[in-house]
């Protein structure tokens, strides 16, 4: 099962450390299952061997107290807090088995139950190793530059946001930050789960917990370690794992009125064949037979496992999923709707033209710097292409003061004593035509990628004195994502964006989408997700700036974009793409699916064999041992099958029919 946990990298170079893995006997609950079988067996070679009952009844003895009395204690701790454990009713059950003279069968009953909590502590352990696998991937130290050029070996947890590191060749790359200098290429299986080493040039982003591979870096930090990539999947996954999914909520809030339900029925099964003359011994039998086959054990195991197996995989993937209940309202949604700037598009647009007003007296660069002043304290992305437009330039950005921003609408701020505003045009007839920017780095229509210009208007006190163009690129996944949320829903994605329509035109024709909603605020999102629920529709929304966060609220359930994505729409949404891979969308929806078919599979299992075992108990004659055996077995089985989903493949299913669109 969890050998699957590893990425499965290629055997040609194995860059990939080995994984700590939990080992069975590290886990008391084996020591203990191990003891109970080994006593288990030497009393029944005993008992078979003809020795006497009590050479053979010492090692059964044994057997019970190892195996039973961590379960038996947990239970009776339950009890005080008056709920009723089932771990109580196998332990009485192998305690009647005994009172009734079958020592045997309560013994094997005894070894079965510690095995399989034995193999259910493994299996939550090797999740656990997973996550945690991760951290211990980053390095305790770095070596650090110092502003004169000498070097430094400090701890990784001591980086901030700024230095400069030095990664020699096969070394383990001990924070998220940028290429300065140097090439060379990383293995970023550990994060991404994919086993080719991906070059790394200037400029390039690297992750902590990454393998450098034969060439030196030179890395600038641009997170802080406790933000990393890497750290923020382990933080998530371990407060998935302590939210519940709804289903498992429900069950187990049956649970506790079934368990009193098997006690009760296990009593009647008892009493009801003794009033009708049925001897002691044979009534007991089947009344303990019964109250283990009726007992839920597989049901209450059928829920988590593959819900937070789901996530630990999605999360190896990019994609952190907050909690079971995400992972599981993912695979409900059957309608998409897509935030434009920063989603489909890379959210990293250039400014292509400025164009004064004749009458403002302003020339391009003194409008650039104006609106860049304005801009500099914003996050949107918008405004940090104005700024390096500005800084391109070597343009002096002055100090802005009594910033605002509108999300949806533009900023305002006051420069040198004048109110700028910087946003949304007043009157939507201001198209461009992206090719014809007159500043260096347009690419102009010929670069083939398609693109939407998005226009801004710069006002003075009030008075419009030019405008800005800005074009951004659609991202590369952008139109096979539309296509296979579409394939995945049944209906084409809805574009919802705050840009003009003229742009988001383009951008859906690009990606094949029909329904655009444009020059939308924050709240018109909000609207039409809204509307889309209300005929009916469990909607994904996906978006990345804090004009998304209402909508990423609304919606049934909300995607943001981990990089280009504001704080605001990563604290909202449900999902975040720490990469800003689209493609990872449907793969994840399709991920959420594949769980909530196996939390079926697995209630479906759990259900069958608690009818077969009752029904055979009750109207035939289901042997102890049996029922133990196919008890157990199914709690096994649905376990395991949970922990289906940490496979490498499980995700690889998900993404493949993403590619084929
Ligand atoms: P989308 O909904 O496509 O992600 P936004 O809502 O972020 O786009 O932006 C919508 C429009 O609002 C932009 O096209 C732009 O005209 C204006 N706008 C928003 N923020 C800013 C800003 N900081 N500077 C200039 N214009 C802005
Ligand atoms: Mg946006």
């Amino acid at each position: 099962m969890s050998a699957t946990l590893a990425p499965q990298t290629t055997p040609v170079r194995s860059l990939t450390p080995p994984r700590r893995r939990t080992r069975v006997l590290a886990l008391p609950e084996a020591r203990w299952a191990l003891a109970a079988l080994v006593a288990f067996l030497l009393g029944l070679a005993l008992d078979l061997g003809g020795a006497p009952v009590w050479a053979y009844g010492i090692p059964y003895a044994v057997a019970y107290v190892t195996g039973g009395w961590e379960p038996a204690l947990e239970g009776l701790r339950a009890l005080r807090e008056k709920t009723l454990d089932v771990d109580l009713l196998m332990i009485v059950a192998a305690l009647g088995a005994a009172g009734i003279g079958q020592v045997l069968d309560g013994a094997l009953l005894i070894v079965i139950f510690a095995t399989s909590g034995a193999l259910e502590a493994l299996a939550t352990a090797r999740t656990a190793d997973s996550v945690r696998g991760l951290l211990d991937l980053a390095p305790a130290t770095a070596t650090r530059v110092r502003a004169d050029g000498t070097e430094e070996t400090v701890p990784t947890a001591d980086l901030a946001v700024g230095d400069v590191l030095l990664i020699r060749p096969g070394e383990r790359i001990g924070a998220d930050g940028t290429v300065l200098d140097g090439t060379s290429e990383a293995d970023q299986a550990t994060i991404t789960g994919e086993p080719l080493p991906v070059v790394k040039r200037p400029g390039d982003e690297v992750f902590a917990g990454t393998l450098n591979g034969t060439g030196s870096l030179r890395v600038r930090v641009d997170r802080d370690p406790a933000d990393s990539v890497i750290a923020r999947i382990v933080t998530l996954v371990e407060e998935a794992s302590r939210t519940k999914a709804p289903t498992q909520l429900f069950i187990e809030k049956i649970e506790q009125r079934y368990a009193v339900g098997v006690v009760a029925a296990t009593l009647a099964v008892f009493a009801v064949p003794l009033a009708f003359g049925e001897n002691l011994t044979e009534a007991l039998l089947r009344a303990m037979t019964f109250m283990i086959v009726a007992s839920p054990c597989a049901v209450v195991l059928a829920t988590m496992p593959p819900l937070l197996s789901a996530i630990a995989n999605a999360g190896r993937h990019g994609v952190l999923v907050k909690s079971a209940v995400a992972m599981e309202r993912l695979g409900e949604v059957d309608a998409t709707a897509l935030d434009k700037t920063g989603t489909l598009t890379e959210g990293t647009p250039e400014v292509t033209a400025a164009r004064p007003l004749p009458g403002s007296g302003l020339d391009e660069d003194r409008l650039l710097a104006l609106a860049a002043a304005a801009e500099h304290p914003s996050e949107h992305p918008l405004a940090r292409a104005v700024v390096a437009a500005a800084r391109a330039r070597d343009l002096p950005i002055a100090t802005a003061q009594e910033f605002t921003a509108t999300p949806g609408e533009g900023v305002t701020a006051t420069v040198d004593g004048r109110r700028i505003t910087v946003g949304r045009p007043k009157d939507a007839v201001h198209t461009e035509d992206p090719g014809r920017g007159s500043l260096p780095g347009d690419r102009g229509p010929g670069s083939g990628d398609p693109r939407g210009a998005t226009v801004v208007t710069v006002t003075r006190d009030g008075v419009p004195v030019g405008t800005l163009a800005l074009t951004d690129r659609l991202r590369p996944d952008a139109a096979a994502t539309t296509a296979e949320l579409t394939a995945l829903t049944g209906t084409a994605p809805v574009l919802l964006t705050g840009d003009n329509a003229h742009t988001a035109a383009r951008v859906a024709e690009a990606t094949g989408l029909t329904d655009v909603r444009a020059e939308l605020l924050p709240e018109d999102k909000v609207k039409a997700v809204r509307a889309l629920q209300e005929s009916g529709r469990k909607v994904l929304f996906v978006g990345d700036g804090v004009n998304d966060a209402p909508a990423l609220a609304a919606a049934h359930s909300g995607i943001a974009m981990g990089r280009a994505g504001s704080d605001l729409a990563l604290e909202t949404a449900d999902a975040v793409i720490v990469r800003d891979e689209l493609a990872t969308v449907p793969a994840v929806v399709r991920l959420s699916r594949a769980a909530r078919r196996l939390v079926v599979q697995n209630l479906v299992i759990a259900g069958t064999f608690i009818t077969v075992l009752v029904v055979w108990d009750l109207a035939g004659h289901l042997p102890l041992p049996l029922g133990v055996a196919g008890h157990e077995g199914s709690t096994v089985l649905v376990g395991l099958n949970g922990l289906r989903l940490l496979r490498e493949s499980a995700w690889r299913s998900g993404s493949a029919q993403a590619g084929r669109g």
